[in-house]
């Protein structure tokens, strides 16, 4: 803006000068000429006065002839003429100047603060913006000085938003929010941030709350606020708001999070009774947190917060660790340790799942060598999603790690549920069937649990059969699962297959299948699953202990 100023000062000044030097040209020209005039003038009333010219005549003529003198102002004039217009002409020019410099300084001023408004702000409500929003909680949360003081997000949701949209158009649910942006406008005053942070979501921000329970009543005040009918395009309705609520510093330490928070307890607040909800941590397994976490999850691999967690396998056959299942765990920033039931079934609906198979492949891959070098003699077994067996480039993708880790296929096992070959048979079996070629076995998890056929299951190149522990846990209860396990372990003998019971969490069950010939048993008997670092010192100290246990 200065810029803008200075740069049109300078032109407009240069302006000036050319003009005045135009002027002064004029008046210069105009003594030239009076000057040339003068002296043929002069001349000639020298010569038609004394016959000829010389000094003497010249003299005489200008001391004698009137129409001289008159002459001989004229090149005075025209230089004080000069001279004064260009003066009176330096100085309108400068009025002028000082003017459109002015007029263009706040012309700018103004485009730039429209600008800087309309960035900052929402244009149909006048409210400040998410930008805006998010702006003023970080500086709540950095002047919060005092320990007793705090501050609060409070998220309202018009629910009916949506539905004003669909059935009266645009216009409609746009009347509809402005109206509530006037309530809140009117219900809150500096210091409090109203603002719009999404199409039907406003967002309200508390500071220097000293008494934390007065925000509740806040948003009962929202309630009332909001209570009186609203008249969209004459048809009279009532806007329903839920309110989502979170504290500084207790339920966050920064504004995302805070935010993330309050629609959590925004998302509690839809189903309640009262309209509004506090944040509370126990919410976070209920709600679409995970919603947010899709959109983590695609840095989860690049960022390294993926991690194997390893549980072992007893076989019952010579009572020996030789195997361990990976099971991934995610380690996130913020929501800390995240079990796979969190964000495996996410994976699972997009094409992510094929980063996260292909991480754990090659993780396990180079975890089983590791091992190998080292001298344990343990077995991998991976889990593989549903999508996977859908996925042609699963057994090059496969033979690429397998070159490129050095790992000898026997020491890996890969674990396929029923389901997930039955979606499409015919792909899983030519996928399975061409990994098996490469020397790597394959196990059935959960078994039971899905639509099984005996066909399939002769047909395809199977190592193991894994129990689900659905029946496992109640073998010696319930006479039903007791029939069903008996039954799956003869099968599977009977098709060449080992028998692995998982969910073993009582020594009692585990005397029992190993009455029933189970051959691997695997459980939080033995272990859970463990980092690395702690499978390993698991293995040279708590095996022995555990040995106790199964020939107790
Ligand atoms: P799963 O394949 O059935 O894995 C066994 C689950 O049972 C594990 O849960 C394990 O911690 C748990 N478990 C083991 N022993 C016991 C026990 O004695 N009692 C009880 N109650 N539970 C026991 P986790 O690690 O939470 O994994 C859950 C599921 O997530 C797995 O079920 C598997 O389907 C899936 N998953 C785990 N890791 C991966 C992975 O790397 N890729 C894919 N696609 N899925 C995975
Ligand atoms: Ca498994
Ligand atoms: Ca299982």
């Amino acid at each position: 803006m200065n810029l803008i100023g200075s740069n049109t000062n300078d032109f407009l000044n240069n302006n000036v000068k050319v003009l005045k030097s135009r002027v002064s040209k004029t008046a210069y020209q105009g003594i030239v000429v009076a000057v040339v005039a003068l002296i043929i003038a002069t001349l000639g009333a020298c010569y038609y006065t004394t016959g000829s010219i010389s000094l003497n005549g010249i003299a005489l003529v200008q001391k004698t002839n009137i129409a001289l003198w008159i002459m001989d102002a004229v090149p005075f004039v025209f230089a004080f003429w000069g001279q004064y217009s260009s003066t009176i002409l330096a100085y309108e020019a400068s009025a002028l100047v000082i003017d459109q410099t002015q007029e263009l300084r706040e012309r700018a001023d103004t485009f730039e603060k429209q600008a800087r408004y309309n960035i900052t702000h929402d244009l149909l409500t006048d409210l400040p913006n998410k930008e805006l929003f998010y702006d003023r909680v970080e500086q709540g949360i950095l002047s919060q000085t005092s320990q007793q003081q705090s501050l609060s997000v409070l998220l309202i949701e018009i629910g009916n938003y949506k539905q004003v949209s669909d059935t009266l158009g645009r216009n409609a649910s746009d009347s509809l929010i402005k109206q509530v942006s006037v309530r809140l406008k009117s219900a809150y005053a500096a210091p409090a941030t109203i603002a719009r942070i999404d199409s039907n979501i406003f967002s309200l921000l508390l500071t220097n709350i000293e008494n934390k329970q007065t925000v509740l009543s806040q948003a009962e005040n929202i309630h009332r606020a909001l209570e009186e009918p609203f008249f969209v395009e004459k048809v009279k309705m009532a806007c329903q708001a839920n309110i989502g609520i979170v504290y500084f510093p207790d339920h966050g330490g920064d504004v995302d999070t805070l935010v993330q928070r309050a629609g959590i307890a925004l998302y509690v607040a839809q189903n309640s009774n009262k309209g509004y909800a506090l944040y509370d941590p126990s919410y976070d397994e209920h709600t679409p947190r995970q919603l947010t976490l899709m959109s983590e999850l695609n840095q989860a691999v690049e960022r390294g917060e993926l991690e194997l967690y390893y549980q072992p396998k007893l076989d019952l056959r010579n009572d020996c660790v030789s195997s361990a299942e990976a099971l991934v765990r995610w380690n996130h920033p913020r929501h800390g340790l995240l079990l796979p039931d969190h964000f495996v079934p996410l994976m699972e609906r997009t094409r992510m799942i094929q980063a996260l198979t292909r991480w754990v492949i090659e993780a396990s891959m180079l975890q089983a060598v590791k091992w190998a070098d080292s001298g344990h003699n343990i077995s991998i077994s991976v889990n593989l999603s549903a999508k996977d067996l859908n996925n042609p480039e699963l057994p090059d993708l496969i033979a690429g790690l397998k070159g490129r880790t050095g790992v000898n296929p026997e020491w890996m096992m890969l674990e396929i549920t029923e389901s997930s070959i039955m979606s499409n048979p015919e792909t899983a079996f030519e996928i399975i069937n061409r990994i098996d070629q490469m020397g790597f076995r394959f196990s059935i998890d959960d078994y039971g649990t899905g639509y099984s056929s005996l066909s399939y299951l002769k047909r395809m190149p199977l190592k193991e059969l894994k129990i689900d522990r659905s029946f496992v846990k109640d073998i010696l209860t319930d006479d039903s699962d007791a029939v069903i396990v008996n039954a799956t372990i003869n099968l599977a003998h009977n098709l060449g297959l080992q028998v692995t019971a998982e969910g073993v969490n009582d020594p009692a069950v585990l005397q029992k299948l190993r009455r029933e010939g189970c051959d691997v048993v695997q459980g939080y008997l033995l272990a859970r699953p463990m980092p690395v670092s702690a499978f390993e010192e698991w293995l040279s100290s708590e095996a022995n202990q555990f040995k106790e246990v199964v020939t107790e």
